[in-house]
């Protein structure tokens, strides 16, 4: 099968499979999330014939069915709301809480372009909307005072209608020419014996699975070839990753124990990309990190309850029974990430039945962090209350993640807890919120409110919710893959969460910078990928 992309075969060596179904292009992209679809879109603009490959049966990746918004610096909402926060500025805060281990000039290179890239979006029918500053309880935690402007200014741009704007970002590569092929898995890329790219190679999927028996009669039935063969000189990979790959997650942070985590990211992403790249001889880069910024409760509930609950600012307790961390970490992005990496991916959380019954019946002043570590909407005050709450702990508890205890020994006892050093925990604890003054973590009053005294006492485990991997192979400054000298790898391009440089092997605690990166290094992808075809 042949479509109007095709250009006669000779011009390009490339060894089709006899059965496959055929297509030439100039530049595939492999994976159609959000770095995929902003590369397509910009190198098809740029005149390039472009072919998406995306292996689910719905284009959009992590970047659409779990992203709510992406930070850009200098965009036309920021300049209208007179937000003076800088790209240089965001530059300088990336860098600092990389330690300096971020790649300066990719950084420089994706940072300077977001207040455009968010422009462009917005024209192409992903809209969004400037967030206000995120809910701060004036608590400026371990930030720096650069970060802690930076989390105070408005950066974020929040989607307005992501799934639309999503479908008109599609419409818009096709409208430039380009194809958009889902439910195609690529599995490889060819190359010549000078390694100069061939095309992609790819498998038909059912909705990013492998072929049901039924699926495959009825492809053959249609006519309908199970391998899809590309042509072309350029790939851009934008496969997202591996978060989808729990034992890959395990190699990269071999600290965490996968088993006990919860895992909200792309299902499909399980690092395809990186084996495509290195079989063409790029390398790879520093050890991936984890992108873990919110909490939830191990299991699977009916209730929402468990996932309000679990991103309060209450008492956080290790293993133990030790307090660790100043509690409103919680609403600073990244901060409260690491806080729950720190302690392998798991702690408690100790409350009483007097603040149970609160939040069931009447809500706490406190207010929520949202699952995704986004900023709040304007507005938003306290935590509603969460009817269902006393039947999801009890749920919580029938399937141990979560232990109930009369009083603190027996709770100690329940969840593990040194017994001493709990009954110290709890007793400095309620001293804090009695006093409004915490000198172990410097915990503001205003979050200090709920001691732990009326049993029964609950001890919920909360768990590091894994979104994403962050990085894998190195790129440059314009997105080209780069081999273990350091020099391109021609007609390679990565972008998104396959690509590293960005990160320096750490999660930075800035709102909204994984859909910045995705966005940002998939366009210039894109864009180089067209600019360096022959003319
Ligand atoms: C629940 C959740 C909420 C989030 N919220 C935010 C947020 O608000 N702000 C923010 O900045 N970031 C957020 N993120 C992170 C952000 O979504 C990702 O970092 C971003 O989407 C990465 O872009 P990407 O293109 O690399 O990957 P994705 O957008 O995930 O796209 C990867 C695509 O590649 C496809 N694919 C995988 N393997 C293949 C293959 N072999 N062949 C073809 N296609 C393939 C996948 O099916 C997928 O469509 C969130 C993530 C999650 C999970």
């Amino acid at each position: 099968m042949t479509t109007e992309h095709s250009t006669p075969a000779d011009q390009n060596p490339f060894p089709f499979r006899e059965h496959a179904e055929r297509h030439e292009a100039d530049v595939v992209v492999l994976g159609g999330g959000g770095a995929g679809i902003a590369a397509a879109l910009a190198a098809a603009e740029a005149g390039a014939r472009v072919v998406v490959l995306e292996k689910g049966n719905k284009p959009g990746g992590a970047a659409m069915f779990g992203g709510t918004g992406y930070a850009a610096y200098g965009s036309a909402a920021q300049r209208e709301a007179g937000e003076s926060f800088s790209a240089e500025e965001a530059v300088q805060a990336i860098l600092e809480h990389t330690d300096g281990r971020a790649d300066e000039a990719l950084v420089r290179a994706v940072v300077a372009r977001s207040g455009e890239t968010a422009d462009w979006l917005s024209a192409h029918g992903l809209k969004s909307a400037l967030a206000e500053a995120p809910h701060d309880p004036a608590d400026p935690g371990e930030d720096s005072e650069l970060l802690a402007r930076h989390r105070r200014a408005r950066t974020y741009h929040r989607y307005a209608s992501k799934f639309g704007g999503f479908k008109k970002l599609l419409k818009a590569i096709e409208e430039a020419g380009g194809l958009v092929i889902p439910e195609a898995a690529a599995t490889e890329a060819v190359a010549d014996e000078r390694g100069r790219i061939l095309g992609v190679r790819a498998e038909r999927t059912e909705a990013g699975k492998p072929l049901s028996p039924e699926r495959r009669e009825q492809l053959k039935a249609d006519g309908v070839a199970e391998a899809i063969d590309i042509a072309a000189p350029a790939v851009v990979v934008a496969t997202g990753g591996f978060v989808g790959n729990h034992e890959l997650v395990g190699r990269a942070a071999p600290e965490l124990e996968t088993s006990r985590l919860r895992f909200t990211g792309e299902r499909k992403s399980v690092g395809t990309g990186c084996s495509v790249v290195q079989a063409l001889g790029g390398a790879g880069a520093e050890p991936a990190a984890l992108d873990a910024p919110a909490f939830g409760v191990p299991g699977r509930y009916s209730s929402k309850a468990l996932a309000v609950l679990a991103n309060l600012p209450l008492l956080w307790v290790d293993d133990d029974g030790r307090r660790f961390a100043d509690e409103a970490s919680t609403y600073r992005f990244g901060e409260r990430g690491r806080a729950g990496l720190e302690r392998g991916g798991r702690f408690w959380m100790i409350l009483d039945s007097a603040t149970v019954q609160r939040l069931t019946e009447q809500g706490l002043e406190l207010a929520p962090a949202e699952d995704h570590g986004a900023p709040l909407p304007p507005g938003t005050e306290g935590t509603p209350a969460q009817p269902r709450l006393v039947e999801a702990l009890e749920e919580a508890v029938e399937q141990g993640a979560a232990v109930l205890g009369a009083a603190p020994d027996d709770l100690a006892g329940a969840a593990g807890f040194h017994p001493e050093r709990f009954a110290e925990t709890l007793e400095r604890y309620n001293a804090a919120v009695r006093t409004g003054r915490d000198d172990q973590f410097g915990t503001p009053a205003a979050i200090l409110r709920h001691p732990v005294q009326e049993g029964p006492l609950y001890a919920v485990q909360v768990v590091s919710t894994v979104r994403g991997t962050l990085g894998g192979v190195r790129i440059d400054a314009s997105a080209r893959v780069l081999d273990a000298d350091g020099q391109p790898v021609p007609g390679l391009y990565a972008a998104g969460n396959e690509a590293s440089g960005f990160w320096g092997g750490r999660y930075p605690q800035i709102d909204g910078l994984t859909l910045l990166f995705a966005f940002n290094s998939g366009r210039i992808a894109g864009e180089a990928a067209a600019a360096a075809l022959p003319a």
